[in-house]
């Protein structure tokens, strides 16, 4: 019966050792997190916040205790010794592993600039951060938000429907430059803009000023002045692979593992957004995290491994709920099926034919279409594919 060490308590981590358990695994799974909530939900921490609905937990405390699953919440995990399988803890102990997962997550990306460290200014992560956040809109704090990436937007559209004057600083020329086709990223900016959040491109931001040791203002690079109340830095997260790092395991820019989650060494895997997976770019989605805590099962337990999956995504903005699969080229041929003026579209990226990704908002039926062509690699008919009249099993080519 082997022992299973995973470290990192959040979706990743606590969704394999309870699917391990699901799988029949009877050896002893032990879960350590740094953080001291026992393992939540990430998305509500951007979307739902204001509400104040944001202890979402991802399994009550019982069902730890009733599937014998070690919870080793507030233990911060220092070392890794890879020949001795053993990892070592802040606390000055030492646990022994036949398996060892690392499911270590990302960390906010911070920005080496004067003022970081005011009061006021906040990263988004942990419930943590997010209760820091809660407080600034509730008391409509003016915030400046630094990057114009998906959490980035997804906190302007809760700050802003709550009376909240906000302005985003994006350094690209557009919003969502990094994860988004140049359509949805225009149709997006034009949805904030008209509900009256400022969103400014192409600027950098050199500093933060603060009175009282409170921030204050925004210091652009041509010196304007953005005054505020609080500055939401979103610029993007960095895999926390220190620990693989330390220890010799291959990385690079995140641990590197197979379509196994298997690292560099035999007997130590790594899943969710800690991970570069093989053909792709970091995924850092709760999809991703649970595809890999499946592999991960797979290949601990000897069961057979899961089929690839299509890589997908979600957000929420406003009133549009975005669902996203596969991944968008640099220069797309664009397909848009519905009215983006309505809130009810799906643009649909193609490739010589063959479907790339598909960007969709409040079209559950084109996203879920979208997905399976993916998966099977289907060819679609620009012409048919662009008329919502007709149906998108007739839009094949
Ligand atoms: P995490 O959930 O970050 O968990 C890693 C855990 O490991 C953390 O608790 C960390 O403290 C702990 N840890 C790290 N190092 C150590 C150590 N040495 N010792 C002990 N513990 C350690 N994805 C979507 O698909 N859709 C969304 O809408 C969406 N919205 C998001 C909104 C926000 C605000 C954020 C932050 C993320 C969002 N994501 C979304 C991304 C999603 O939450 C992540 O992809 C997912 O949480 C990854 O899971 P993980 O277990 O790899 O990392």
């Amino acid at each position: 019966m082997s022992r299973v060490l995973i470290v990192g308590a959040g979706h990743a981590g606590a969704t394999l050792a309870g699917l391990l358990r699901q799988a029949g695994h009877r050896g002893p799974v032990e879960l350590f997190g740094d953080e001291v909530d026992l393992p939540y939900h990430r998305p509500p921490l951007s979307k739902k916040f204001a509400q104040g609905e944001l202890e979402q937990w991802l399994r009550p405390a019982e069902f730890y205790r009733e599937q014998d699953i070690t919870l080793r919440l507030g233990e911060h995990v220092v070392a890794l010794d890879t020949a001795g399988r053993r990892v070592h803890t802040a606390s000055g102990d030492a646990h022994d592993y036949d398996h060892l997962v690392l499911a270590t997550g990302a960390a906010p990306r911070r920005l080496a600039l004067p003022g970081t460290d005011l009061a006021g200014v906040v990263s988004l992560r942990t419930l943590a951060d997010a209760r820091i956040l809660r407080k600034c809109v509730v008391e409509r704090r003016a915030l400046v938000i630094v990057g114009g990436g998906y959490i980035g937007l997804e906190v302007a559209a809760v700050a802003r429907a709550n009376g909240v004057n906000v302005t985003v600083l994006e350094r690209e020329e557009r919003v969502l430059a990094r994860v988004a086709s140049p359509r949805l990223s225009e149709i997006l900016a034009g949805h904030h803009r008209g509900r009256g959040t400022r969103i400014v491109t192409g600027v950098r931001l050199t500093g933060l000023t603060g009175r009282d040791g409170r921030v204050s203002g925004a210091v652009l690079e041509d010196g304007t002045e953005i005054p505020c109340e609080a500055v939401l830095i979103g610029v993007g997260a960095e895999p926390r692979d220190e620990l693989a790092a330390a220890a010799g395991l291959h990385c690079d820019h995140g641990v590197v593992v197979d379509g196994h989650a298997r690292t560099s060494d035999p007997h130590v895997l790594a899943i969710g957004d800690v991970t570069r997976r093989p053909g792709f770019v970091r995924l850092e989605s709760i999809p991703s995290a649970t595809e890999q805590a499946r592999q991960a099962v797979a290949t601990i337990t000897g069961g057979a491994p899961n089929p690839a999956e299509v890589p997908w995504f979600w957000s929420d903005q406003f009133d549009l709920k975005l669902k996203i699969a596969g991944l968008v080229p640099a220069e797309p041929a664009t397909v848009v099926r519905g009215d983006p003026a309505s809130g009810r579209f799906a643009l649909f990226h193609l490739d010589g034919g063959a479907l790339t990704a598909v960007e969709s908002a409040n079209s559950p039926a084109e996203f879920m279409a979208g997905k399976k062509f993916l998966a099977s690699g289907t060819r679609l008919d620009p012409v048919r594919l662009a008329d919502p009249a007709t149906p998108l099993r007739d839009a094949v080519a």
